[in-house]
């Protein structure tokens, strides 16, 4: 036996050794690790038919077949190495997206080239040169150059993958391609000069070594204990959100009595003027209390993923419309000018989440109030065209107390409130700007803030929405503005509730429009009245009611022949999404306790207000 079998033999040692250790440790099966698997096999048996080839030099004379096929053998072998290696080489260097685009277009491209090779090099003719003795021995001839060849196309491949993706060559996974190409290369000039020693093998094993530090093996223990920790926070967070929503649900009930009840008291002519001031500053507390509990819902939706973009087509002009009439009774008796500039040529139905625009500008118009005790406020809404987007770009300009430079980057966090020294009395959870924040990302959407401390601040939101050429909603229905409501005489209202003071509210509520009402506190007395033949205009169904919920009683509702009474879900289930929930469930409406009165009047002149 010459030199040249000292190398394969040590290779070898080396190759079983990483084949052992790759195999008995549980891996991920991903394509990196199944290419990599592939790669330490192909290079153990192109190892063992190295081996073999120095017999087939013994056996050449006594048996040819048996030593070109031999020989022939270990060719297919460098060129399925270097096949896979090229595989992996472009697995590393395309982006997952497309890789999965290019799977089978890459199986077929590289079994077709496998297939070639494999073929040219049993067809082509392959000679073994055996000098001094054995000494020097090696092989030539067509196949062996069309193999070089071939390979040589691989390695082309190889650094094309390498310079289109020059900016990330830094990353330890092109490690063994550069090991791979500057020994490739040595050993080439060395195969020169020494032909009858082969190194090629030899440092595909050693690059076979170094890919067992470069691939990403994903330790499976870790993994599947992260796989627990996550579901355990999977777990949690569920628990959590389902926490929020039964205590939303829970303060929401006494705050309907609380909230209510006040109203009710407000329209009373017998209470004196200073008692209706404190009945104004409890609605006030029940307004704050309710904007908290939404805030802790929404931002623990989000948080949770669960929080979706609902687009529908909406009248631009009812949104601006709603933001004016609301900033102007947040502002009620302060002492600023409210100005408003929207511009005319907004196309009048766009596409998107009016709900969410809403909130987002809500927040922002409320602070502005909030926070600026005299002056003025600015309210301006432009738009930019482009194709059939409108960039809707709203601002929000006041004269108030400013932010500190400093502060502008904690503005979005939650939780946090700037200033707190200067701001104990303004009511706020610091919430609003991180939820508003959170919607204008999953949005697409962006804010700017400018401040000046002391002077005055300016909100711009923008935001992309679709524009609606053939709107399908009717825009004169839309833009009704309801100030006052109206009353059919003889309207009888069946209001279902196991909460006897909710019922006590609504009845009170009712009964200040002039509509009469029966109460049941379950579902079954409103089957058996409904069933009875007693007749109503209007029924209002609380959800959340033991033995049977609002939503059973409505299905059974529906079963009753005839049946064809208005239902309004009444809860104080108010996460966001509660309302599509109701519709989709066959409900005519939804309201959301607290009851707000703007609400009722909307529901009341609907259901209530036809002859
Ligand atoms: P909060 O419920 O406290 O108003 P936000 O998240 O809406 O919570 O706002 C966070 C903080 O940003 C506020 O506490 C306030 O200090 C500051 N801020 C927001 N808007 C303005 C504004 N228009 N002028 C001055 N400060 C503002």
């Amino acid at each position: 036996m010459g030199t040249g079998i000292f190398f394969p033999v040590s290779a070898l040692l080396f190759s079983i050794l990483i084949v052992l250790l790759f195999f008995t440790k549980e891996h991920y099966k991903t394509v990196e690790t199944k290419l990599y698997g592939y790669l330490i096999i192909t290079n153990l048996i192109g190892l063992i038919v190295e081996i073999l080839c120095t017999v087939a030099a013994y056996i050449s004379k006594t048996n040819p077949f048996l030593s070109t096929l031999i020989l022939k053998l270990y060719l297919v072998y460098i060129i399925t190495w270097a096949l896979l290696f090229t595989i992996y080489v472009y697995y590393i260097s395309t982006p997952l997206e497309k890789m999965h685009k290019r799977a089978k277009m890459g199986i077929i491209v590289s079994t077709i080239f496998w297939l070639f090779s494999v073929s040219m090099i049993f067809v082509l003719p392959i000679n073994l040169i055996i000098e001094n003795n054995f000494q020097t021995r090696y092989t030539a001839g067509a196949s062996v150059d069309f193999t070089y060849m071939m390979s040589f196309v691989l390695v082309i491949i190889m650094v094309y993958c390498l310079l289109k993706n020059i900016k990330n060559s830094k990353n330890k996974k092109y490690i063994p391609l550069f090991v791979f190409l500057n020994l490739g290369l040595v050993a080439m000039i060395f195969q020169k000069f020494n032909p009858s020693i082969l190194l090629m093998t030899y440092i595909e094993t050693f690059v076979s070594v170094l890919m067992y530090h470069t691939i990403e093996n994903p330790d499976v223990k870790m993994i599947e204990q992260l796989n627990i920790a996550r579901e355990q926070a999977d777990k949690a967070n569920r628990a959590k959100t389902e926490f929020l929503s039964n205590m939303s649900h829970e303060i929401r009930t006494p705050l309907n009595a609380i909230v209510g009840f006040s109203n009710l008291l407000l329209e009373n002519k017998e209470i004196p003027d200073n008692a209706k001031d404190e009945i104004k500053d409890i609605i006030m507390a029940g307004d704050n209390l309710l904007e908290i509990v939404n805030g802790i819902l929404d931002i623990s939706k989000i948080e949770a993923n669960k929080m979706e973009i609902e687009a529908s087509e909406y009248s631009f002009k009812k949104l601006a419309n709603e933001l004016v009439t609301l900033t102007k009774g947040r502002i009620a008796e302060k002492p600023l000018e409210f100005k408003v500039n929207i511009a005319e040529d907004i196309p009048p139905v766009l596409y998107g989440d009016c709900q969410k625009i809403k909130q987002i500008c809500v927040n922002i118009l409320t602070n502005a109030v909030k926070y600026t005790k005299e002056g003025w406020i600015n309210l301006t809404i432009d738009h930019v065209k482009k194709n059939d987007i409108c960039r809707l770009i709203i601002s929000v300009e006041d004269t108030g107390i400013g932010i500190k430079e400093g502060n502008i980057d904690r503005l979005f966090d939650k939780f946090d409130r700037l200033d707190i020294v200067n701001n104990v009395t303004i009511e706020g959870t610091g919430l609003g700007l991180a939820i508003t924040k959170k919607l204008l990302d999953m949005m697409g959407g962006k804010i700017v803030v400018q401040s000046t401390f002391g002077k005055g601040s300016k909100f711009t939101v923008s935001i992309d929405q679709k524009i609606v050429e053939n709107p399908t909603i009717k825009l004169d229905e839309e833009e009704k503005v309801i100030d006052k409501v109206q009353v059919s005489d003889e309207k009888i209202v069946l209001i279902v509730d196991d909460n006897k003071i909710n019922l006590k509210v609504a009845e009170r509520l009712l009964d200040s429009y002039g509509i009469k009402s029966v109460s049941v506190d379950n579902g079954y007395d409103a089957l058996s009245k409904i069933k009875n033949k007693e007749k109503f205009d209007l029924i209002l169904m609380d959800d959340m009611m033991p033995k049977l919920s609002g939503t059973e009683t409505f299905q059974e509702l529906q079963k009753i022949e005839g049946f064809n009474i208005p239902v309004i879900a009444l809860t104080a289930n108010a996460l966001t999404g509660e309302k599509e929930k109701y519709l989709a469930l066959g409900f005519n409406d939804y309201l959301a306790k607290p009851i707000n009165k703007e609400e009722l009047n909307n529901i009341i002149n609907k259901y209530l207000n036809q002859e």
